[in-house]
């Protein structure tokens, strides 16, 4: 079976549709059908080549790391999402944007946003599905990965491991609870968000 994955080739230009096999989840891996996915302020950061200290791969960059989607395939062993819900093939999950190693000094103390060895996805590259703008996403083993509740509508989704994610954190860590009164600067995906 192919699928399509999105891969930024060169800064500023249209980007390029690309084939490859999709892949059977290796043990404890999970296969999405993509969805829905979004188009983050650092999608276009990515696009426009404004990120100096992550140079673009030879074959190309994949594209897209907010989104939502299906269950295709479990991987052998994977019978819960990561919080212990049963997981089946179809149900919907939302998961984590960033793909860290989980070993270096920042992950072991839960700073996996800031992973010293954390990598860009490269184009052509095993397991291929590595962005959200695509048929498919590949989640290698041990990702965080939940199943929606069936109360949640589809259009909710799409932003809620990237946009929504990130400024839910904010707040947390500013320690802004109901009811406070806060400034929003910008109305930005973050800054909806942080109003919705
Ligand atoms: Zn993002
Ligand atoms: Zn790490």
């Amino acid at each position: 079976m192919k699928g399509r994955i999105v891969v930024c080739k060169e800064y500023g230009k249209p980007f390029e549709i690309e084939e490859y096999d999709v892949p059977t989840p290796e043990p404890g891996a999970v296969l999405l059908r993509m969805t829905q996915a979004g188009i983050c302020g650092s999608d276009l950061h990515v696009w426009r080549g404004d990120q100096v200290n992550v140079p673009l791969p030879a074959t190309g960059r994949v594209m897209g790391h907010e989104g939502t989607g299906v269950v295709a395939q479990l991987g052998q062993g994977i019978t819960t999402d990561t919080l212990g819900t049963p997981i089946k093939e179809g149900d919907r999950v939302v998961y984590s944007a960033v793909f860290p190693c989980y070993h270096c000094h920042l992950c072991l103390r839960g700073d996996t946003n800031w992973c010293v060895n954390r990598t860009y996805p490269t184009a052509g590259v095993y397991p291929y599905f590595t962005g959200t703008y695509a048929d498919y996403l590949y989640l290698p083993t041990r990702h965080p990965f939940f199943r929606v509740p069936d109360e949640l509508p589809d259009e909710l989704l799409g932003p809620v491991n990237c946009a929504m994610g990130t400024v839910t954190t904010g707040m947390l860590r500013a320690g802004a609870g109901e009811g406070d009164t806060v400034v929003i600067m910008g109305a930005g995906g973050l800054g909806l968000h942080a109003t919705g």
